[in-house]
């Protein structure tokens, strides 16, 4: 029932995991269009945060018609037998293994890059500590850029692309093996959605913590360009090879912990974007409560410090659910989210008591939860 082509089975032998030209030509046209449609689709100009330097970058956010403009011309070169929309679902490991090595190699670029930089007077002064395993990895410049391209964003842009292309790819195999069944399809409507809201609301991105904080190197590439294509779609590759029965009640189940991840993680996420915007604008109707003038403290920002971790975990586990119970291997992604959101939640937690000094410590006495109320 299963082609032995589709590669990314867990069971798979090792030489699916041998990169080919095939996949570097396939990763190169996407990063190609990539480029081209950032530089050339019409999209909002949106200025970053104030940068540690005081200076402020720009960015096209043209993700949502790049990706629209993209599917369909995939859409249409696949009627036409130009391609094939298997093609990422046969190659898998494959790609995975490619674009591994080319996380890699844009690491030791911008490792040198990042040192010769450092020689000259730079807006954006690189950071480097001297060790060449810790540079490469955490990476030295923060916002490093080619040709006018902003390569965090760049990057980031490539995996939540990516990532749809691979559910896509994998929703057209198990089409093409008969085997699609309601979680495959519940599981690629969630993604899809949230995917498509990612770029519907692309401007938030140039907020967050990878854009204005962290620093470009291997972990960040490889987060971005391998990491989330690859792992976060593992429910679809494990639905292609299993079967499972969904009653009623828990596909409504499903939907419910869905629509609550999204509201909580989307209004969240806007109501510190609006906030920053206008720092008096209602929220849930009423004055915000704001503290030190800096700090939001009401909406979501007042039931815990990083509710939009919270709606982002429900949202998770909303794609695992599909899948039932009988397997863990699923239950990556969120799994792996929960470590990753308390870690971060940490980092950021450290990061803006320097910041915000007394402030971020009122803030904590007046919100006392981090994520979860009563919990965590
Ligand atoms: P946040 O969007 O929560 O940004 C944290 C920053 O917001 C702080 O450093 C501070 O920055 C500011 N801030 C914090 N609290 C307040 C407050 N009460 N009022 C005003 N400003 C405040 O974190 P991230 O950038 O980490 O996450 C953004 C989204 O991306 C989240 O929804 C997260 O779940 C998601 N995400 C998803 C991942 C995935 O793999 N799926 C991975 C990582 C993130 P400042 O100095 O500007 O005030």
């Amino acid at each position: 029932m299963f082609s032995s082509e589709s590669h990314m089975d867990l069971g798979c032998p090792v030489h699916g995991l041998i990169p080919s030209w095939n996949s570097a030509a396939l990763l190169a046209g996407f990063f190609a269009y990539l480029a081209i449609a950032g530089s050339v689709v019409p999209g909002k100009l949106i200025a970053g945060v104030v940068l540690p330097d005081k200076s402020r970058l720009r960015y096209r956010c043209n993700g949502l018609l790049s990706l629209l403009l993209l599917v369909a011309l995939l859409g249409i070169g696949a009627k036409m037998g130009f391609v094939s929309p298997t093609a990422i679902s046969e190659r898998g490991l494959e790609l995975l293994s490619t674009t591994f090595i080319f996380s890699f190699l844009v690491a030791l670029i911008l490792y040198f890059s990042g040192c010769k930089s450092q020689s000259k007077s730079s807006s954006l002064k690189p950071h480097i500590s001297g060790n060449l395993i810790h540079d490469w990895w955490f990476g030295i410049q923060l916002n490093p850029q080619v040709m006018g391209i902003d390569l965090k964003f760049f990057f980031v842009r490539a995996g939540m692309m990516g990532w749809l292309l691979i559910n896509l790819s994998v929703l057209a195999k198990s089409i093409q093996d008969d085997t699609l069944s309601q979680s495959m399809i519940l599981f690629q409507l969630f993604c899809g959605i949230y995917i498509l809201d990612y770029f519907v609301h692309e401007e938030y991105m140039t907020s967050t913590w990878d854009i204005i904080a962290e620093r470009l190197g291997f972990m960040l590439v490889f987060g971005d360009l391998v990491w989330i294509p690859f792992t976060f779609s593992i429910q679809g590759w494990w639905l292609l090879r299993n079967k499972v029965e969904l009653t009623t009640a828990a596909i409504v189940a499903n939907c419910f912990v869905f629509l609550i991840g999204y509201m909580v993680f989307r209004g969240a996420n806007k109501q510190k974007h609006e906030f920053k915007k206008n720092p008096k604008a209602p929220i849930w109707g009423k004055p915000p409560i704001v503290i030190g003038g800096k700090l939001l403290a009401s909406g979501y920002w007042g039931v815990a410090r990083h509710c939009n971790y919270l709606g982002d975990l429900l949202l998770a586990l909303s794609f695992s659910l599909p899948c039932g119970i009988s397997s863990p291997v699923p239950y990556f992604y969120p799994i792996y989210l929960l470590i990753l959101l308390i870690w971060r939640e940490r980092r950021d937690e450290a990061r803006c008591a320097e910041k915000y000094k007394e402030i971020w410590a009122e803030y904590r006495r007046t919100v006392p939860w981090r994520i979860l109320p009563y919990v965590y």
